[in-house]
């Protein structure tokens, strides 16, 4: 054709391809039809448009209007750690016992709670008359998800820096867990802040087994939760943290878009931006609030609907305010400003339970006020009132936390 010289397209012929309205070349779920010049990388189909749709309406479910996580993933040994502060055995028969009273709350729970992530043991529970914990929660409307990680591994030549494992048969693990009612999948990668911490090979490592996870989980059906906790191990500033998340996080999204990882259908599960617990400098809501807003706006797309965050270590009363705050705060969010929290949503119903049947009432109750406040702080509503339990505002850090 005149004006054409082998394989390259004429001016005129790509103007007019361009000339397609936005909306015929790009079907509801994001799906570009028309390929562009010839020499540009092309994606090969990831997933189909009802793939995509599934993936983007579990992850909108969970994190609706003011929703979050409850985070009651932690292996046998992380909740022996628990059940230990309490005085309790840590057996099969005590951790069930835990989560059966939690998950029977009443069912106005799931005005607060989109999503619990459950460890694969707890999958498989059944309360006192014999109903899967899994059931009694879709009964409330509420997600179902599994913690995927198999822990740590060390990265050598590093400051003792790790990698997370698992990636070995993830995707028929994660077939499995879809058959058996899960819809969404956690996995946690930690960063340090430290000499020499983190490094490069420790962020790129984990930002790309992050995206290597959630090719997997989506693959199989499952909203990947990402977490990449920069832990708060350390005497560091809140400046510097904030630093530090930036450079992890657009590791991350770099990373997930590499692997073509459909981001409306994932959450984010980042750390808040504070200082290092042995810190001497404190910081109010709202400073936090601003360094934690400003990493992400600088490095979270959009597309994410999600943002939930883990709580690290603070009290339960720091973990609502600070997410309240950063509800208010005044820079752009387009995304939903949530919460995953493990320790941060039990510290109080474990200290109401303390091994106890009769405690049932008082651990339900604890457990309901602190999803109660959460769910206010996540639409920036929560007013303190001064009338928290002594167990809210006890710092629940552990140094080099595991799950
Ligand atoms: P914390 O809220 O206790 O930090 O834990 C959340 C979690 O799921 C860590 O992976």
């Amino acid at each position: 054709m005149i004006g054409e010289v082998s394989g390259f397209r004429s001016a005129q012929s790509l103007a007019q391809e361009t000339a397609l309205s936005i909306a015929e070349q790009v079907d509801l779920f994001g799906d570009t039809k028309v390929s562009r010049p010839v020499t540009m990388a092309y994606q090969f189909p990831a997933l189909t448009s009802e793939q995509k749709k599934e993936l983007s309406e579990i992850a909108q479910c969970i994190v609706a209007s003011g929703k979050g996580i409850l985070a009651a993933d932690e292996s046998v040994g992380t909740m022996g750690s628990r059940l230990q502060r309490i005085k309790v055995e840590n057996t099969e028969e005590n951790r069930r016992q835990f989560r059966e009273i939690l998950f029977t709350v009443d069912d106005s729970i799931s005005q607060s709670i989109g999503g619990v992530i459950l460890f694969h043991e707890t999958l498989y529970q059944k309360d006192s008359q014999g109903r899967l914990f899994r059931d009694i929660l879709k009964e409330k409307g509420i997600v179902v998800g599994i913690k995927l990680d198999q822990g740590g591994a060390p990265l050598a030549g590093t400051n003792k820096e790790t990698t997370i494992q698992g990636l070995d048969g993830l995707s028929q693990r994660c077939a499995q867990y879809k058959k058996d009612g899960a819809n969404f999948g956690k996995w946690r990668a930690v960063l340090k802040i430290d000499n020499q911490c983190p490094s490069h090979l420790a962020i790129q490592e984990n930002a790309n087994t992050l995206a290597r996870y959630a090719s997997i989980c989506q693959q199989n059906g499952l909203v990947p939760i990402v977490e990449p906790e920069v832990i708060a191990d350390g005497d560091h500033d809140m400046e510097h943290c904030q630093y530090v998340t930036e450079k992890v996080l657009a590791a991350v999204y770099k990373a997930l878009n590499d692997h073509h990882v459909y981001l409306e259908g994932t959450l984010l599960k980042p750390n808040m931006v504070t200082a290092g617990h042995a810190s001497t400098k404190k910081y109010t809501p709202e400073q936090v609030a601003m360094a934690t807003v400003t990493a992400l706006y600088r490095t979270v797309p959009a597309a994410v609907p999600g943002i939930c965050f883990l709580s690290g270590g603070m009290s339960e009363e720091d973990a609502t305010l600070n997410l309240n705050a950063i509800n208010l705060c005044p820079l752009p969010k387009p995304w939903k400003l949530s919460f995953s929290y493990g320790r941060a949503l039990q510290a109080s119903a474990l200290a109401a339970w303390s091994g106890k049947a009769a405690n049932k009432k008082a651990t339900q109750e604890a457990f309901m006020k602190r999803a109660l406040a959460n769910c206010q702080a996540a639409k920036g509503q929560y007013v303190h009132t001064g009338s928290s339990g002594a167990a809210s505002t006890q710092s629940l850090f552990t140094a080099c936390y595991t799950y």
